[in-house]
């Protein structure tokens, strides 16, 4: 038999299973094998799979409309960003189909805001190692990862990288060519590292005294994965100018958004940018009802409770596992376990005991399960990675 995979372009290496539907935080396989889901399509599935107000919010919308373009209006929308807007920094949204739009979309109003006020040589952006943006030509300069540049020509102008952490490099990075720094407030894809609260404050005022802007990445450590709405609002006065949303704002149907503050955003003007599909009606039903039930002060303090029963599940794990585990690392339910190896062996033991946790950069083992998950779920994967550990060698 032909192997029913041969047409799609093997960018991606599934394992072997296929699930057919998701209930809570379970995917099922077409044999009626249950898996607890800790990776929740990476970061996106926030209320779970199935989640009831989602799926009518979805059909209800299926039911009457589901496209009419930008060309007219979008009610649902309107409503969203201005849910958006009451609850953050941000004045103005620019809707999405993706995470990487978000940020094509942030890169392009930083560098129109400079060039509108006669500053058109501000056009850098900095960014720091262990970024990841996405994977479009803007993406993946600003991403910086040599691995994901090449063979796709030569690298864009305009991009500085600088080492995560390293505080000199920065001050002598932004100058008065930058036209933003942008940064994910903890790296999902590059380790899971969350950048240190007083570090985020510390940018906000070194892009205040050198006039470039601010823009974060919160594609996947926002919308409550760490506890508070926004990873950044953990920090005091770190409030950006520009801010890249998706994965999780859409529980599962694709779409992400920009947000802007008015000073910033108003430079986006009427032919500046555009999408057809971004914010349309379909995305915005189901982006209203997730919004409603996370940007909630008592979800977000369950989020909060239970990241600690993981933390400390986790560092319990690490403390019995000394020769294999580094340590544990993240913020809230955007949390990893960073291995002495690599952790493929491991994440493919969990799966075979039913538990389905993801990878990320520096051997780190992710974790980024729905936002609904239970101390009993946190319980059953716990003994499932603490097995995995134990049945690992890791190899000279
Ligand atoms: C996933 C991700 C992106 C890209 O989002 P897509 O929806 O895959 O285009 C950008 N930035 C961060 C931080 C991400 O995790």
């Amino acid at each position: 038999m032909s192997d029913p995979r041969q047409h799609i372009m093997p960018v991606y290496r599934p394992p072997e299973e296929a699930f057919e539907r998701g209930e809570g935080v379970r995917l099922i396989t077409e044999e009626g094998k249950s898996y607890l889901d800790f990776i929740g399509g990476i970061a996106v599935s926030s209320l779970g799979h199935s989640h009831p107000a989602l799926v009518s919010a979805l059909k209800d919308q299926a039911e009457k409309l589901w496209h009419t373009s930008n060309m007219f209006r979008v009610p649902a929308g309107e409503q969203l960003a201005e849910k958006m807007c009451a609850r953050t920094f941000a004045d103005r949204v620019f809707f999405t189909n993706s995470g990487t739009e978000a940020v094509e979309a942030a890169i392009k109003t930083a560098r129109k805001y400079h060039w509108s006020k006669g500053d058109e040589d501000r056009f850098e952006i900095v960014t720091f190692t262990g970024a990841f943006h996405g994977r479009s030509l803007g993406a993946i300069n600003a991403g910086g990862n040599p691995k994901y540049l090449e063979g796709f020509g030569p690298a864009l102008p305009g991009f500085t990288q600088i080492e995560w952490g390293d505080h000199d490099a920065l001050d002598a990075a932004v100058t008065n060519k930058t036209a933003a720094v942008f940064v994910e407030p903890v790296q999902g894809e590059g380790g899971v590292r969350a950048m240190p609260e007083q570090c985020l404050t510390g940018l906000r005022k070194l892009c205040d005294e050198r006039g470039a802007l601010l823009i974060y990445d919160e594609v996947q450590c926002g919308m409550g994965r760490t506890g508070q709405l926004f990873a950044h609002e953990w920090a005091e006065n770190a409030a950006p100018d520009i801010m890249c949303v998706a994965k999780g704002v859409g529980g599962g149907f694709p779409f992400g958004a920009c947000l802007t503050t008015e000073e910033t955003g108003v430079v986006m003007q009427p032919g500046s940018h555009g999408s057809t599909y971004g914010g349309n009606p379909l995305a915005m039903a189901v982006g209203n009802a997730v919004w409603d039930i996370i940007a909630d002060d008592d979800f977000l303090a369950q989020v909060r409770r239970v990241s600690g029963t993981v933390a400390q599940g986790l560092k319990s794990i690490a403390d019995s596992h000394p020769d294999k585990v580094d340590g544990v690392t993240g913020k809230g339910l955007l949390t990893g376990i960073q291995l002495k190896a690599l952790p493929k062996p491991v994440q493919n033991a969990c799966r075979e005991h039913g538990l389905l946790v993801g990878v990320a950069g520096n051997n780190v083992l992710r974790l980024a399960p729905p936002l609904t998950i239970s101390d009993e779920d946190v319980r059953e994967a716990v003994g499932v990675i603490d097995s995995a550990l134990s049945e690992w060698t890791i190899e000279e």
